[in-house]
């Protein structure tokens, strides 16, 4: 890896601000709530806090600011990236976009509590926004504050960096900062208010354009600005894809389709469930964007999700992701059209979601499994037979995949009625009763066929495991984990969020004094608020 280049100070940052600088502003200057018409965006000054204090940042993402340690301690870092003291170039925003919440159309949404501080050019040309959550009120905040807590605040830090690691396209994060200052939140819609510490993050995205910032203007009719954005992101964002024209439109969108379906596969190999997959909240980039209320799968149910807003319908469950994803694509489509006007050109690129989707489905189980190639003819019976089984008892995702690599499978090794379960799968299972007859029975059918196929592989027991190795993680941010790293973070020790910022940079590697964390969940964190119940509140 090359070695990276680092910057004097902070003021030597390359801005390259296209965004503001190539799209219609809003023409009012004055911050308070409003609809914004005919303007991609409004000027915006992030608000002032009193004692900002800095938890943490990853070292990861300031090398792609090419922002030295040195730097990152220094007080000018802290005064720019807690929104008190703008750099020379920074020109702040907050952009309108609208938005389906929930299956229904939102209206206006917009950044309502993220603003824009400008884009970077960094040492090998890459081009990078950076943004502040939690900064205080836009005219997009509609009802809200625009401030976020540090409960919030260190789930979305500590996730999108892990994401990053685990090799799932998202937006990264920068820095972690508490404000000083107090803010009120019911956590759980019930009426009981607390006063929570606040919190800022800076995050960074190539773009950080969602599918509803297209919907907006084709909601309000405004065609023009809505080709003029669509060019813009092709020219910024899709440089690749040649000069804006009708077949560069299709292609744009097939990207899009492709990217989004590439995404949600990551998700289901990890394990992630985003919580909250409205439009809004859809990256046009195929980035996983907004950490709110997500979480990862503990025990196998595809009907799991940690969002008690959605406890109901759950709409964004683990197992509807795929087909939320499409859905969304089709609102994207339709707010397209006005624009490309090719109906039967939209609809094209957007049935080949569904084929896109179980291909790289399919490529992603077989790599889980640590087959050389994928054979279509009968693998996707024997992913179906494992998800049975993984449903079927209470069963930990994580540690089933990592640590059926270490079932010894050699020579076609079938399992007998009265053998035991293999050892390394039952650390896997939270209720050991439930590992009846006719359970066994059906793990070592499994197994069994599993084995069979194997035999297929040219590779060793050895190179299969250090294959699935390299796709099932040992360590993922369980929501209990993310908990335990607040609880102290509120009491004022933030050693757990940096311990396990670190412990996330190697997921896939066995990291023997960190053991602990790729423990399954406790039993106290099964019903426990923030570990297994969250909500939109942040
Ligand atoms: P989310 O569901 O968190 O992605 O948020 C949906 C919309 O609500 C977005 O437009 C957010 O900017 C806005 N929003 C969420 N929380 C706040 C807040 N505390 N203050 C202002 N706007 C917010
Ligand atoms: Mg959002």
């Amino acid at each position: 890896m090359p070695s990276t280049v680092y910057l004097n100070s902070l003021h030597d940052l390359h801005f390259d601000n296209q965004y503001t600088g190539r799209l219609p502003a809003d023409p009012i200057a004055e911050n308070y709530t409003r609809q914004v018409a005919g303007a991609c965006y409004s000027f915006v000054e992030p608000l002032k806090t009193p004692s900002p204090n800095l938890i943490s940042y990853s070292q990861d993402a300031a090398n792609l600011l090419n922002l030295s340690s040195d730097t990152c301690d220094s007080s000018d870092f802290l005064q720019a990236f807690s929104g008190n003291c703008l750099l020379d170039k920074m020109n702040p925003y907050a952009t309108r976009y609208g938005g389906h919440q929930f299956g229904n159309w939102a209206g206006q949404l917009g950044d309502g509590r993220a603003i824009n501080l400008g884009e970077i050019i960094n040492s090998s040309e890459q081009r990078w926004a950076l943004q502040l959550k939690g900064s205080g009120p836009t005219p997009y905040s509609r009802r809200a504050d625009g401030l976020a807590v540090l409960r919030s605040s260190v789930r979305e830090f500590l996730c999108s960096e892990a994401m990053y690691h685990l090799g799932v396209p998202t937006t990264r994060a920068l820095s972690l900062m508490t404000t000083g200052n107090q803010v009120v939140r019911d956590m759980f819609y019930d009426g009981n208010q607390k006063a929570e510490p606040g919190a800022v993050i800076c995050r960074l995205a190539p773009s950080f354009t969602r599918f509803g910032h297209f919907q907006i203007h084709a909601s309000r009719g405004e065609t023009e600005l809505l080709k003029q954005l669509i060019d813009f992101t092709i020219i910024t964002d899709f440089p690749h894809l040649g000069a804006p024209s009708p077949e560069t439109y299709i292609s744009w969108f097939q990207e899009i389709c492709d990217s989004t379906a590439e995404m949600v596969v990551q998700w289901m190999r990890v394990g992630f469930v985003h919580g909250v997959m409205n439009t809004d909240n859809m990256s046009i980039l195929g980035l996983t964007i907004d950490y709110g209320p997500y979480g990862w799968l503990e025990d196998f149910d595809p009907g799991w999700t940690p969002n008690t807003t959605d406890a109901e319908g759950r709409r964004y469950s683990f197992g509807n992701q795929p087909e939320m994803a499409m859905w969304n694509l089709a609102q994207l489509g339709n707010a397209l059209l006005p624009v490309i006007e090719d109906l039967e050109a939209v609809q094209l690129a957007y049935n080949s979601y569904q084929h896109t989707f179980q291909n790289s489905w399919r490529e992603m189980m077989s790599q889980k499994l640590g087959f050389d190639a994928l054979d279509v003819q009968t693998d996707p019976d024997l992913f179906d037979e494992l998800l049975a089984l993984l449903t079927s008892v209470e069963t930990d995702m994580t540690i089933f995949f990592r640590n059926l690599a270490r079932v010894e499978l050699t020579n076609g090794k079938q399992f007998e009625d009265m053998d035991a379960v293999p050892a390394p799968l039952l650390d896997a299972y939270y209720q050991p009763e439930q590992l009846t007859d006719a359970y066994k029975k059906h793990l070592f059918q499994w197994l069994n066929l599993y084995s069979n196929r194997l035999e297929k592989n040219t590779s060793t027991n050895a190179q299969r495991q250090e294959k699935m190795n390299s796709v099932n993680p040992k360590y993922v941010l369980r929501n209990y984990l993310a908990q335990l790293a607040i609880d102290k973070s509120e009491q004022g020790d933030h050693s757990m969020v940096n311990e396990l910022l670190m412990l996330f940079r190697k997921p896939y590697d066995e990291q023997p004094d960190k053991e602990e964390f790729a423990k399954k969940r406790p039993e106290w964190a099964r019903h426990k608020a923030g570990c297994s119940m969250l909500s939109c509140s942040s």
